[in-house]
């Protein structure tokens, strides 16, 4: 969690190259919980390797500064989970959360230092049974990671398509994962990414009866307080997209 006093630091940080110009980016300035929205940014690495999935970190560090230019202030998972639930939470004019999937090692190694350079946080979405596997976080990274205002939340055990599981193993697949990360966090983790966008009411269903309050897809679009808690959109990030402004006019529907 980050304290009130790092949170505001990180929104004046971003008051330097704040611009006018709202050509893209139709941001709400209400401060009425009830109008807002809330773009959601879905990457997965950050690095050199060649798929579709990877950004290079120049490129994420230029996607950050445009969206500090832009005057976007990044939040943690905690505010944006109170603000879907209508609940009163301190948010910055525009705000906005950058999610990764799958947990990758360059997370560690290349996004979070980039992050941490530009006062922005994000949200990590966790593979459990990858945890151990030399190319994806480990506990000690996402301990570490969390002590520096990251969040994280569950993208299952085994990255199957829950939307084609029996019961059972949608059951299994959402409670270990929550499980294990609790036990690694210390703090109850109630979100979870489904992986490849695959869902269904049995998922929904099986997620709210094991405590989590937030499913996030693939589906592009931004977020209001009056998205479903389940079916939460994204705005998915690709190696060839030119830049973060013409991906968020595209997919952002903003
Ligand atoms: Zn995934």
């Amino acid at each position: 969690m980050v304290s009130r006093r790092n949170f505001i630091k990180t929104c004046i940080s971003t008051l330097v190259g704040i611009s006018c110009s709202e050509l893209f980016f139709r941001a709400p300035t209400s401060s009425g919980a009830g109008r807002r929205q809330i773009p959601v940014l879905v990457y997965h690495r950050v690095g050199y390797t060649t798929d579709n999935f990877t950004v290079t970190p120049e490129r994420f560090i230029a996607d950050l500064r445009t969206l500090q230019q832009y005057g976007y202030c990044a939040i943690s998972l905690e505010q944006f989970q109170s603000f879907i639930d209508d609940r009163d939470v301190e948010m910055p004019d525009k705000p906005i959360l950058i999610t990764f999937d799958d947990g990758y090692i360059d997370n560690f190694e290349n996004a979070y230092p980039i992050l941490k350079q530009h006062g922005m946080i994000a949200t990590f979405f966790i593979i459990t049974d990858k945890l151990w596997i030399g190319d994806r976080l480990n506990p000690e990274r996402i301990v570490e990671m969390a002590q520096g205002g990251m969040s994280f939340g569950s993208h299952t055990v085994s990255h199957k398509r829950l939307g084609e599981l029996a019961t059972a193993e949608i059951n299994d697949e959402l409670a270990i994962s929550k499980a294990v990360l609790e036990s690694i966090l210390g703090k109850t983790v109630n979100a979870i990414s489904y992986p490849q966008g695959s869902y269904n009411e049995n998922v929904i269903a099986t997620a709210q009866k094991l405590g989590y309050v937030t499913g996030f897809t693939v589906r592009e679009g931004v977020c209001s307080n009056n998205s479903p808690d389940f079916e939460l959109r994204r705005i998915p990030i690709f190696k060839y997209d030119i830049g973060i402004e013409s991906v968020m006019a595209r997919r952002g529907g903003i």
